[in-house]
């Protein structure tokens, strides 16, 4: 029997545990807690089911590109709510109206938990709305999918592109059908713990627990993206442009990715979705009629079934080309990488300091050398040199 990828590949998808019939696998953390599946030998009957469904050793990809696309939703309220064009809302609508069901990522509160939940009225989708930088929990998601599939029932998934990629292999193909699968443009995840340690790093800061965080809000301030931390004590809310905050540039940096983001197994050629959707960056470039819209996503279809749903959903949508869109937006088709002794040296701050600190120390440099560079900046600014 083929052995499971190891830490190195492994998306934590967990297709393998949904396709192991004696409760074999285990969920185990790392030291930043991503989650890994461990299978218990004692339990284990050796069948090989798991290693048949994993998409990192038995990738497969959908049809290819049937199409590029702008898009934005058409209302401009729904829009707000969305990271980008708010795509995913518009399809997400149309299953909705024909008693199908969504499954998507939401931000629970007041834990600021990330999980993959089901939802089954038009008015639950907001709670899907919007980027969470963490990687979020299936917990067991997958299998509900497929209950619902088997009764008949339309299912949305929306998620990471490896996340599309194993529940696409552990759906039964009589099922596949009624499964339309639409993943996010994605170049990484950063871990729940670390976000738990953000988090416990701004509580102990403000003194007051957090309520909500929105990585990408575009409520606060017309025009630009920001992100928002709400407290308990509403004096100390946060609000500044996205990834200018600490967990935002070390997410930007690509320095703490899940490790198999460096070499993903789902993204471009390799997807297994119906449709991919992200930001169109250098719209401005490439389609400047488009410039003053506001956010416009990127939409990839690569199946009729993903055709159908996108000409379906109530979005303005403008004809594109895919070698534009990869231009400005490399995560559409290729991996990132880390510079490794800056991750060395963040590994080495982070188990010894507050985050905010440690992601200070690690992008840029010890305290005095920061301090002489704002010395420095401010006198620049006075002089206007
Ligand atoms: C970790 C991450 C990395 C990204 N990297 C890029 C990038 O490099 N380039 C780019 O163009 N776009 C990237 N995006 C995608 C982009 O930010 C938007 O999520 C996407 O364009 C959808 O926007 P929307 O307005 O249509 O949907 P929204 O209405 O904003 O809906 C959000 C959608 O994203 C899903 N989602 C949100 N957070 C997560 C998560 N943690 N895990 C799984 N699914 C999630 C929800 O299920 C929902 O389908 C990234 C998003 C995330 C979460
Ligand atoms: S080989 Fe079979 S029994 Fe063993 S963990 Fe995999 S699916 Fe479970
Ligand atoms: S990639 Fe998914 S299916 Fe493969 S071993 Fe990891 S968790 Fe299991
Ligand atoms: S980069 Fe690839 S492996 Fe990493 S979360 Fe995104 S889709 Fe999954």
């Amino acid at each position: 029997m083929m052995d499971l990828p190891d830490k190195s590949s492994c998306t934590g998808c967990f297709a393998c545990s949904v396709a192991c019939s004696v409760h074999a696998i285990k969920d185990e953390c790392d030291e930043w807690g991503f989650h890994y599946p461990r299978i218990d030998k004692e339990l284990c009957l050796k069948c090989g089911a798991c290693t048949k469904v994993c998409p990192v050793l038995n990738k497969e990809s959908s049809d290819g590109i049937l199409g590029c696309y702008a898009a934005q939703h058409k209302d401009l309220e729904v829009m707000s709510k969305s990271a980008s064009g708010a795509v995913f809302p518009a399809i997400a609508e149309k299953v909705l109206e024909r008693h199908g069901v969504v499954y998507g990522c939401e931000m629970s509160l007041p834990d600021c938990k990330v999980r993959h939940i089901r939802v089954t009225h038009i008015s639950d989708v907001s709670r899907l709305q919007g980027s969470k930088y963490v990687q979020s929990d299936l917990n067991g998601i997958f299998k509900e999918a497929i209950v619902d599939l088997s009764r008949g029932v339309d299912v949305l998934f929306s998620g990471t592109p490896c996340q599309c990629a194993g529940l696409r292999k552990c759906v039964p193909v009589r099922y596949q059908s009624k499964l339309l699968l639409v993943e996010i443009v994605c170049h990484g995840v950063m871990s729940p713990q670390l976000f738990e340690a953000y988090k416990n790093d701004l509580t102990r800061r403000a003194s007051s627990p957090i309520k909500e965080v929105l990585f990408r809000d575009k409520q606060s301030y017309p025009g630009r993206s920001s992100f928002v931390v709400r407290f308990e004590d509403s004096t100390k809310d946060i609000c500044v442009r996205s990834y200018s905050d600490p967990y935002g540039r070390l997410f930007q940096s690509r320095l703490a990715l899940r490790n198999s983001c460096y070499r993903c197994p789902a993204r471009g050629k390799d997807s297994c979705a119906d449709l991919t959707i992200g930001d169109y960056w250098g719209i401005k470039k490439w389609h400047p009629e488009l410039a003053e819209k506001g956010a416009i996503s990127v939409v990839i279809v690569h199946t009729q079934k993903g055709e159908a749903a996108f000409f379906d959903a109530r979005l303005s949508r403008w004809k594109s080309d895919y070698s534009l869109a990869i231009k400005d937006n490399p995560s559409i088709c290729k991996d990132t990488s880390r510079n490794e002794a800056q991750y060395s040296m963040f590994v080495r701050c982070i188990r010894n300091m507050p985050f905010v600190e440690a992601v200070a120390r690690t992008l840029d440099g010890p305290r005095s050398i920061r301090l002489i560079r704002r010395i420095v900046g401010n006198a620049r600014r006075l002089l206007k040199i």
